[in-house]
């Protein structure tokens, strides 16, 4: 018997590792110094905790410590990064590339900009398997291009754009790179260097750390003109004032140490568990199509179509199975996947599409039992 309900939504967010609270409850009562008093070894014993969890975050992305900047999340990190470079080139009217198919915080980031800093964006439009075309990108870079945001993977489909192209045309161009990386950050192989990325962030909860924190990575050499997010006591190189939270920031740090020495058992483990899933629906539902590229893909998505269903109306009927029509943001709401319409699917299809999240705590039951499930489901919504 397996225990429901049964998570299949790990893009969504994930449970935190084994060891992560462990990591993190001597900075709630035992070790409650200020990282930032640097009088006292209150504070030095904290401030050097926070230093290790720097040190595990830089280890996945080959930075260095001192180039991580601590946030409350990927949303923060996405603004700051794309505020704080436009800002810096405002008097230069700076101009900026984005994709259709990045997560809201960077669309309504980059529509701000456009609304109320007077700067330019372009937002290119992605392929039918959900990649960016190389050469649109090299027509969209201008001189004055300050900054091109790519994601690294897409939450919704999963797909892996590819960085080290796209860091190659960017620098050539003098351009800044940013990259939200929350759905690839301790999933994937992240090179900071091979791929010229300027700015890169980092979600804690999607890697099985805490939610409510996260980094930014920040190059410091050459230096990234940022301008100040949150203007206080000059925390984080000055330009993220707050007192940090010493124990989130541990728990990052564990969970990143936990993904480096996981990431190629986990890529092993969910490939094989997504090919059971898609076999196993597959072969009931033969009409099904999967919503992006296979081929550039992390092991933990699978987005599928399955003509003429209502996907909301699936999704309420599985009582005991997890999973999502595609972003957590964005469920509830009656407008379709903009991700999905970005390949080129209508409202329709978009919203006869299921995502299906893989995780370190999925089991071939549970993708069994989910995929019985969802295949009974649609056979009875098809009558
Ligand atoms: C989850 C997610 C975010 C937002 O991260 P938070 O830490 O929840 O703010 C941003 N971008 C992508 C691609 C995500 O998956």
């Amino acid at each position: 018997m397996v225990k429901t309900p049964i998570y299949l939504d790990y893009q969504a967010t994930t449970p935190m590792a084994d060891g992560v609270l462990d990591a993190m409850m001597p900075f709630f009562q035992e070790k409650f110094g200020n990282p930032h008093s640097t009088a006292h070894r209150f504070g030095w014993e904290t401030s050097a905790a926070i230093d290790v969890a720097r040190g595990h975050i830089a280890s996945l992305i080959g930075a260095d410590e001192g180039d991580i900047i601590f946030t409350s999340g990927a949303t923060e990190s996405n603004n700051f990064a794309i505020k704080g470079v436009m800002e810096a080139f405002q008097l230069k009217k700076p101009h900026m590339i984005t994709l259709a198919s990045e997560h809201s915080c960077v669309l309504n980031t980059a529509r701000y900009i456009t609304e109320r800093t007077g700067g330019d964006v372009s937002v290119l439009p992605v392929k039918a398997d959900g990649l960016i075309d190389l050469d649109q990108l090299k027509d969209a870079l201008r001189r004055e291009t300050a900054l091109v945001s790519v994601m690294a993977v897409n939450n919704e489909i999963g797909v892996i754009q590819p960085l080290n192209e796209i860091g190659t045309l960017v620098k050539e161009n003098g351009s800044l790179f940013h990259t939200d990386a929350a759905q690839a950050f301790g999933k994937i192989p992240l090179d900071v260097e091979a791929s010229h990325i300027d700015l890169l962030s980092i979600s804690g909860h999607k890697i099985y750390g805490p939610k409510g924190i996260g980094a930014l990575y920040v190059r410091q050499r050459p230096k990234v003109p940022l301008i100040a997010h949150m203007h206080g006591g000059g925390q984080e190189k000055g330009i993220r004032s707050g007192t940090l939270a010493p124990a989130l920031c541990v728990g990052l740090g564990k969970a990143a140490e936990i993904a480096l020495k996981s990431q190629g058992d986990d890529e092993v483990r969910m490939t094989a568990l997504r090919q059971r899933f898609l076999d196993l629906v597959a072969s009931e539902i033969s009409d099904l199509k999967i919503n992006g590229t296979m081929q550039h893909r992390i092991s933990s998505n699978l987005n599928i179509m399955i003509p003429n269903l209502d996907n909301q109306k699936l999704i309420s009927k599985l009582r005991d199975v997890a999973i999502s029509s595609g972003s957590a943001c964005a469920t509830g709401k009656s407008t379709p996947s903009h991700v999905l319409t970005a390949l080129g699917l209508s409202a329709n299809e978009a919203k006869s599409s299921l995502r299906i999240g893989f995780g370190r705590q999925s089991t071939e039951e549970e993708v069994i039992y989910a995929a019985e499930k969802i295949i009974a489901a649609v056979k009875a919504q098809r009558g």
